[in-house]
């Protein structure tokens, strides 16, 4: 099962994308999570990446392509994966059907911009494994520290308030659109985000199934 999960930066796609994975035993793909641990390995993507991605612009698509061509050729995505983050161009879409990819579903997560503000206020993620958390919603059992691996927890440097909206209108501009190319495919599903992080899961893993 070949799945892509789109939203709005903040709508929950990554956290989403960790409980929805284990339930389907195919791992989750974050394309932001690979730049920004080829920007912490200093690699040439990670350099040409690292500017754009604190002001919140898209990194250009050959270079997000590249990472994510090399990433799904791998062995664990034999039986399906979960695109978060990808695509978020059309160019991007039509760059996966050229690789010969054929998507399943597409499940866009949708929260309103007020409520997006909000999360991304809260969100700190993991600086060794990119593991996700909120300091509300998805707190870590130790203040400051990850769950999973026991690396510091920080907030991202993309989530400061100036830059997500910049953030809201690039994914208005450039990744919105992808609704409708996945829509006339009939390939899209719409999952309203909820409050509480099992109840979104509850409607995704229905629309997935459904
Ligand atoms: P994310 O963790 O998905 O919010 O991504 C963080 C940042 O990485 C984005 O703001 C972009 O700068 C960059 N990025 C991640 N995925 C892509 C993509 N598919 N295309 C272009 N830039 C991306």
């Amino acid at each position: 099962m070949n799945l892509i999960f789109l939203g709005a930066p903040g709508a929950g796609k990554g956290t989403q994308a960790e409980i929805v994975c284990d339930k389907l035993g195919i791992p989750a793909i974050s394309t932001g999570n690979m730049l920004r641990e080829a920007v912490k390995n200093g690699t040439p993507a990670g350099l040409a990446a690292k500017e754009r991605m604190d002001k919140g612009d898209l990194v250009p698509d050959d270079i997000v392509i590249g990472i994510l061509k090399d990433r799904i050729a791998q062995d664990d995505c034999k039986n399906g994966f979960i695109l978060d983050g990808f695509p978020r161009t059309v160019e991007q879409a039509e760059a996966l059907e050229k690789m010969g990819v054929k998507i399943d579903k597409v499940i866009e997560i949708s929260v309103p911009d007020e409520k997006i503000i909000a999360r991304l206020s809260g969100r700190r993620v993991c600086e060794g494994c990119g593991a996700s958390y909120h300091m509300e919603y998805k707190p870590t059992k130790t203040e400051g520290i990850c769950d999973s691996c026991g690396a510091k927890v920080v907030q991202r440097v993309d989530d400061k308030p100036e830059t997500v909206l910049s953030r809201l209108e690039t994914y208005r501009e450039k990744t919105a659109p992808l609704k409708g190319y996945y829509e006339n495919k009939g390939m899209l599903k719409t999952v309203i985000g909820q409050d509480e992080i099992a109840d979104t899961s509850k409607l995704t893993l229905a629309a997935i199934e459904g």
